[in-house]
């Protein structure tokens, strides 16, 4: 079969690719645009799937980035269930699983990340679960219909979120995690045990300094042990224990790989093959705001990614320069907002009040303000995002101010 020709080949069917296609017929791309996923599913934003949707609150379309006529609308030609299995860049022809070969002018490497697999003894029993699709919200769903007892392996968001949703449809949910409090790594102790007390609130269980040793049952699951010497009754299994991302078709290509483990990419999200980029989890960028290379898997950096991919397709040569934001719902009990990502910090400020439910920590490296986390005062959010912006040395009067609800942070620090 000869191959035909795409202007702009679209690999993934995540929110990343979706973006993507969106922008460059905003941005007035008149060349045709294919977009290929191995999903069943039309491209949907995956937070969905450890909120509303895996407590049955939502429908099959409700988590859609677009409604299915969207598509046709717009001229962009969607397939489903269809994985790209090579690319040739030298010839620029991509491999599709359905046999067809296509060439391609422009394309945007979006394959996103896969869930990370622990293999301990009896992690073939059933019942055992990961969460990246919603295929795996039904699948889960299902598998705790009728029983009680689930645990969460992982104290990050995923497991929190999950431990709060099935909580909240009445499942009795116990968390082992290596952290000593919940989404410690993240945010760090302090605010991480504000978070696991509210979870313990609505009668969550939460081991902390403790790890998985082995899965126990008779063909299904029945038992989690840990090395702790915990025996904690399991119908069901959640695992929530990381992602690493999907660059197996990139390497096979000869693309860059990045010290973050993603596609080596420029400021612009292009690679080092010209005209081909990179967008979302699996996309290793050159982040100015940064100052070196970052990835990150947040819903809103693969959203505003793949805008900056369709600009970069269309040669307006901008780089990628937004301030990444992330969010986590658990439910029933609220939304922590983070603007970030640091790794590393040598002071935590707090504005407003912990015991109040109504906070933002500040998280200050050498004087410089490196992330925010806020719970309630979202508010505080812009000014957070120009702080990491603009990078100033803070005084001690100005991080007074950053501690006071009172102050006004833009006269303080204008
Ligand atoms: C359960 C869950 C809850 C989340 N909640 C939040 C949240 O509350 N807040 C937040 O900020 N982030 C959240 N995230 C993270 C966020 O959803 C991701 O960062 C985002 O979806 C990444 O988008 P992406 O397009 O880069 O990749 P993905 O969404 O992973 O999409 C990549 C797609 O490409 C497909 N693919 C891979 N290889 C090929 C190939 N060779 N050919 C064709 N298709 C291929 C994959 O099957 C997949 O469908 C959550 C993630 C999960 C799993």
């Amino acid at each position: 079969m000869a191959a035909r020709k795409i202007d702009y080949l679209l690999i993934g069917g995540g929110l990343a690719s979706a973006n993507c296609a969106r922008w460059l017929r905003e941005e007035g791309a008149a060349g045709t645009v294919l977009l290929v996923g191995r999903e069943p599913d039309p491209p949907y934003n995956r937070p969905n799937c450890s909120k509303g949707y895996l407590r049955g609150e939502e429908s099959r379309e409700e988590p859609l980035f677009r409604p299915n006529e969207w598509w046709g609308e717009q001229d962009i030609e969607l397939l489903t269930r269809t994985s790209v299995t090579a690319l040739d860049l030298d010839t620029r022809t991509a491999k599709l699983s359905s046999k067809e070969e296509v060439q391609f002018d422009h394309a945007l490497i979006a394959t996103g990340a896969n869930v990370r697999r622990l293999n301990v003894p009896g992690c073939e029993l059933e019942e055992i679960h990961y969460l990246r699709t919603l295929g795996n919200a039904d699948t889960i769903r299902a598998s705790v219909a009728d029983v009680q007892d689930v645990v969460l392996i992982g104290g990050s968001y995923i497991g929190c979120e999950v431990a709060a949703s099935l909580t909240a449809i009445g499942k009795r949910c116990t968390i082992v995690m290596q952290e000593r409090a919940t989404l410690e790594r993240g945010f760090g102790e302090h605010v991480g045990r504000f978070f696991q007390g509210l979870l313990e609130s609505v009668g969550v269980t939460v081991h902390g300094e403790d790890e998985l040793e082995r899965f126990e049952g008779d063909g299904r699951i029945g038992r989690v042990m840990t090395h702790g010497g915990l025996e904690l009754p399991a119908d069901a299994v959640v695992i929530g224990a990381g992602v690493t991302p999907d660059t197996q078709l990139a390497q096979r290509a000869g693309l860059g790989i990045g010290e973050r483990g993603g596609i080596a990419c420029s400021a612009q999200l292009e690679t080092s093959a010209p005209g081909v980029f990179a967008a979302g989890d699996v996309c290793e960028y050159d982040s100015p705001l940064h100052g070196g290379p970052m990835r990150i898997e947040h819903w809103d950096v693969a959203f505003n990614h793949g805008r900056t991919a369709a600009l970069n397709m269309l040669g307006r040569d901008v780089p990628h320069t937004e301030v990444p934001y992330f969010f986590s719902v658990l439910a029933g009990l609220g939304e922590l907002e983070y603007v970030g990502p640091a790794a590393t910090w040598d002071e935590e400020i707090v504005r407003g009040s912990l015991e109040d439910g109504s906070f933002t920590n500040w998280y200050l490296q050498d004087g410089r303000v490196v992330a925010a986390l806020t719970f309630g005062r979202s508010d505080d959010l812009d000014h957070a995002r120009r702080l990491l912006a603009e990078k100033p040395v803070l005084d001690a009067s100005q991080r007074a101010a950053l501690g006071d609800v009172n102050s006004d942070l833009n006269a303080e620090h204008s």
